[in-house]
């Protein structure tokens, strides 16, 4: 008896001990180098004969607000001006407050800078995050830990050591063919702190683009295990263009949305925004950029992340072509050879044994104005090279893709929402879209953080197909959303015979939310609320419907949940969901594109001018909700 327990013994320790080792292979213990984005790294010029250092960037408040005091009477003067409606001269006195404080970081007509700026050494026993999480709180030896919230997300679920995450600092001034060689300078020094034959990079948004660089000229030394980019603007975007030529025309509702996502759940900024419009902040936005133009005009990198349709018109508006030669001829390089040759510089690094994964947001406007899909400051098809449809478009049902990058029959790359087409991507099988995601504010939600940390950390995903949890295409759960649904059978996104109920989840962090009623365009089915439809942070409603889903694949469908925030009086909202019928033989694509928003009931009814108000005073999702939840329990 003893002998036989001792077996049994033995073979559970066994199978508990292959257990462990099974789970050691899934993770990657290769040393991670975090690229981050523009501005991101800190820049400052040091302080002589024990001065203090005086730090430029990140800008401090109190800096601002002193230059502004030191020139109040200019600044009084405008404020007066306001009152009278003089927004522009408004803006132009905060831009030039701003101005003062950010002078410092002018770069000459060649590129270089005026002024001795520095950024934190790239030395791989300081720049490692265990050390950073020591000296970060003394706050004068350093001022911040770049992605600690990612860090102590990866370390508190056992995905890695804070020995084995290193940050790249640099100085973000600078194009990528310049610090693609400071990013090997410190890949070398990484490999020879830890002994690692390899290492790994994670980048957010123009790291991504950096890298890109980096991989395009030195791809053939093998040194990156993987490389996983976080909404990089690998085609540019059209940002630096409209703020260069003051041409701001912010889209109202996205800035309210986005101002919510980034305080926090809980958080009300729409009323903030009513007493005003958007012509004052767009206004002011386009006073205060004309006095930053003269800081930023000899930035490399502003053209290096400039679309490459707007690139020449910037080059020949805002550079001198003798005098700036030297950031012309490094930004000739990026957008007619290294921007083209995206897809095959992925395509080689794979073959070479270099994995790239990409993480692109969409469905959300380009901040400053235009119809580009993306994620506010970088489109969609700039981040992923997939072909995407102009915000408030979509391609047609039946539409299958263009597949010219992938061809399998038995792939679809097309999103629920049917804007975009990851058929054309750089990396169709590699590439994760989120909807409704803000440009990297993956540690804001649960869902874009855990899917980067597989990514970086993990071997689980080697592609879009290895996870049903990590489908090609996924709505955020941004808590600022406060809903997630998706039906009970199908993949997220679709909608098909199978499914018998929608499943909402309330994804608020402290809000208690009463679904009020759930609204499918496009199809004829009814939702049975039942009575108990209050829901806390993190409870699920399963919602039964009535009817037949259509027998049709390849046809998109809304599905919208209204909901009333409890103790708010204007909490009533509604969340659009753009799915797929996936549900029998396709129609026939006829080409072409359709518009994504539908009439609404409330749209129809009301006179435009009254309509138009309400969207004026971003009232529109409110009562839009409200209409659509009488209307199920009313009238129909
Ligand atoms: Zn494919």
């Amino acid at each position: 008896m003893k002998k036989f327990i001792s077996i049994l013994l033995c073979a559970a320790i066994l199978v508990s001990s292959l257990g462990i080792l099974a789970a050691a292979q899934k993770k990657d213990e290769t040393p991670v180098i975090f690229v981050p984005g523009f501005l991101q790294p800190y820049m400052y010029i040091e302080g002589e004969n024990g001065a203090e250092d005086e730090y430029l960037w990140l800008p401090q408040k109190e800096k601002i607000f002193d230059r502004i005091i030191d020139d109040m009477p200019n600044f009084l003067l405008s404020i007066f001006g306001l009152l009278l409606g003089d927004v522009e001269n408004f803006g132009e006195t905060l831009g030039g407050g701003a101005y003062a404080v950010a002078e410092k970081m002018r770069c000459n007509p060649d590129g270089s800078s005026v002024y001795p700026v520095v950024h934190y050494k790239n030395d791989p026993a300081e720049s490692n995050a265990a050390n950073l999480k020591k000296i970060v709180s003394k706050e004068a030896e350093r001022k911040n830990l770049l992605f600690e919230s990612f860090i102590d997300y990866a370390v508190a679920n056992g995905y890695a050591e804070l020995e084995n995450i290193f940050i790249f600092e640099y100085d973000s001034r600078f194009d990528p063919i310049v610090l693609a060689e400071e990013l090997r300078d410190f890949i070398k020094a990484v490999k020879k702190y830890t002994g690692s034959e390899k290492v790994n990079l994670f980048t957010v948004s123009y790291g991504g683009l950096i890298t890109s660089t980096y991989l395009y000229y030195h791809m053939n030394e093998k040194d990156i295990g993987k490389a996983v980019l976080n909404v990089p603007p690998l085609q540019g975007t059209d940002f630096p263009d409209r703020l260069f030529r003051q041409n701001v025309d912010l889209p109202l509702e996205t800035l309210v949305d986005f101002v919510e996502s980034v305080l926090g759940a809980g958080t009300e900024v729409a009323s903030i925004f009513e007493a005003n419009d958007g012509d004052f902040l767009n206004t002011t936005l386009n006073g205060a950029s004309g006095g930053m133009l003269d800081v930023v005009r000899n930035w490399s990198t502003i053209y290096a992340i400039t679309s490459t349709d707007l690139y020449e018109g910037m080059k020949k508006d805002f550079l001198d072509p003798v005098a700036s030669k030297a950031i012309i001829k490094n930004n000739d390089i990026i957008h007619y050879e290294i921007m083209p040759a995206m897809k095959q510089t992925f395509e080689k690094c794979k073959k070479l044994g270099t994995d790239i994964s990409i993480i692109a947001c969409t469905g959300i406007d380009i901040c400053l104005g235009g119809s580009l899909n993306g994620d506010i400051l970088v489109p969609t098809y700039s981040a992923s090279g997939a072909t995407v449809a102009e915000l408030g478009k979509r391609f047609a049902d039946g539409y299958t893709g263009k597949k010219t990058s992938c061809s399998n029959p038995a792939h679809n790359h097309v999103s629920p929402s049917m804007e975009v087409d990851a058929s054309t991507a750089f990396l169709p099988e590699n590439t994760w879209f989120i909807e409704d995601s803000y440009h990297a504010m993956f540690e804001l939600e649960d869902y874009a953080i855990s899917l980067a940390a597989k990514l970086v950390f993990t071997d689980e995903l080697k592609d879009v197909h290895s996870d049903p949890a990590y489908p090609q295409f996924e709505y955020s759960n941004n808590p600022h959303r406060g809903v997630y649904a998706k039906f009970n059978n199908s993949l997220s996104g679709y909608v098909s015979s199978k499914d018998t109920a929608l499943i909402v989840e309330n994804i608020f962090d402290e809000s208690i939310i009463k679904i009020t009623s759930v609204v499918a365009n496009g199809m004829e089915i009814d939702f049975d609320i039942p009575f108990a439809s209050m829901l806390k942070p993190g409870e699920k409603l399963e919602i039964p419907f009535s009817g037949d889903i259509p027998k049709v694949g390849t046809t998109r469908t809304d599905i919208t949940v209204n909901f009333v925030k409890a103790g708010i009086s204007s909490g009533a909202t509604a969340v659009n969901f753009p799915m797929t019928i996936n549900n029998g033989k396709a129609p026939e694509y006829k080409g072409g594109f359709v518009d994504t928003d539908p009439v609404s009931g409330l749209e129809a009814l009301l006179p435009d001018a009254i309509y138009n108000l309400l969207v004026k005073l971003t009232l529109r999702k409110a009562s839009e909700s409200i209409f659509d939840t009488l209307a199920a329990a009313f009238i129909f």
